[in-house]
């Protein structure tokens, strides 16, 4: 029998594997898989997302006016120039498939987050790998990658799953090289957790550009990630655009009214802050003891770091060894790192316990 044929360039897409909550036998464990936030949810989105519960048969806002007010107020934008989805993966999906189609080329840096391929494969458009500088994005090596079929270029800062992030500086320095056609996208999903306060995460840049797009997520810091709400900014022409190819209804009552309270509470976000600085920090020095057993970290200003395994212990023996011990994190042999490990900073006792862990693996304590 035969069927509907997909498109070729569908059926190139490998599906993107989520990070797992269980074990292979089931068993429900800490899950440091999926950079979640450790502490959970600010409780003011927790009651605002309860109130909105008694709304149930009426559409949300196409507009999603108090949502853009609330993040203009916020972080000093136009309200007119923000876009929303659901997760800000809608929103990278959009401004792939706004921007790039087939024949057209899309730039990521190899080790890139996992969603720029099926954006860019989703509208047959070709994958563009720049090389990476010791898992870090490399500036001169995306500019070598342009060609004139170049539309969207997507750059994560910090970047998942290396952690890595390049200076704002470098960021104006790619942004220079770039032709006026080109979208440059900053995906600054884990923006809140860059150390030092004076990066504006690509705001000002987005401001002033014709061709920039910046897109933040309430999925990480702020706790959210079940209720999937994804926002971007960018010039008004790239946004409009963008506008025409979004499902009308992609985020809702609910959601919007728990991230509006999210972002009202500081609080939360800055415990939040502390703890992930203070564990990812510990976390880092933890396994530069093990650097005799050919560990390393990955430096990351991102909730979760990547440990590689170049000695005795492999990455796929930690993963397993892990899991044993009671701690899913991730091995992502798929995305070129079979030798790593991407861990999310816990709670402090799962971070203290996947240590513990990874000492015992490698007979630290022996
Ligand atoms: C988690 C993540 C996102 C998006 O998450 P949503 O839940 O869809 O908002 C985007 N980019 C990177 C690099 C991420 O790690």
């Amino acid at each position: 029998m035969t069927g509907p044929t997909p498109k070729p360039w569908i059926m190139e897409i490998a599906p993107y594997v989520p990070g797992r909550s269980t074990t292979d036998d089931g068993r429900k464990v800490a899950k440091l898989s999926s950079n979640e936030n450790p502490l959970g949810t600010s409780p003011h989105a927790r009651a605002a997302f309860a109130t909105a519960a008694t709304n149930l048969e009426r559409y949300p806002d196409a507009g999603a006016t108090e949502l853009r007010d609330a993040l203009a107020a916020k972080h000093g934008l136009d309200p007119a120039r923000i876009i929303y989805g659901n997760g800000s993966d809608e929103v990278l999906h959009l401004a792939a498939g706004a921007f790039a189609g087939p024949g057209d080329e899309v730039i990521y840096v190899n080790y890139g987050f996992a969603v720029y391929n099926i954006a860019a494969r989703r509208t047959g458009a070709t994958p563009v790998i720049a090389p990476d500088h010791d898992y870090a994005t490399h500036v001169d090596a995306i500019l070598a990658a342009v060609t004139d079929r170049t539309r969207v270029v997507f750059v994560a800062n910090p970047n998942n799953p290396t952690g890595t992030y390049a200076p704002r500086s470098e960021i104006e320095r790619l942004h220079a090289g770039l032709r006026d056609d080109i979208l440059l996208v900053l995906d600054h999903a884990y923006a809140e957790y860059i150390d030092g306060t004076n990066d504006d995460g690509g705001m000002a840049l987005a401001e002033r550009s014709s061709n920039v797009l910046v897109t933040r997520t309430f999925s990480k810091m702020y706790g959210l990630a079940a209720e999937r709400i994804g926002w971007g900014y960018g010039a008004a022409p790239i946004i409009e655009a963008m506008h025409r190819i979004r499902l009308p209804f992609s985020i809702t009552i609910a959601g919007t009214a728990a991230a509006v309270a999210a972002l009202g509470d500081t609080e939360f976000v800055a415990e939040t802050a502390a703890h992930n600085a203070k564990w990812r920090t510990w976390f880092a020095e933890e396994i530069a003891k093990l650097g005799n057993a050919g560990l390393r970290a990955i430096p990351s200003q991102a909730n979760f770091v990547l440990v590689l395994f170049k000695g005795q212990l492999t990455a796929e023996a930690a993963y397993q060894g892990l899991m044993d011990a009671g701690y899913i994190v991730r091995w992502l042999p798929g995305q070129g790192l079979p030798h790593g490990l991407r861990i999310t900073i816990g709670t402090a006792q799962e971070t203290i316990g996947v240590i513990a862990a990874l000492r015992t693996l490698v007979g630290a304590d022996a």
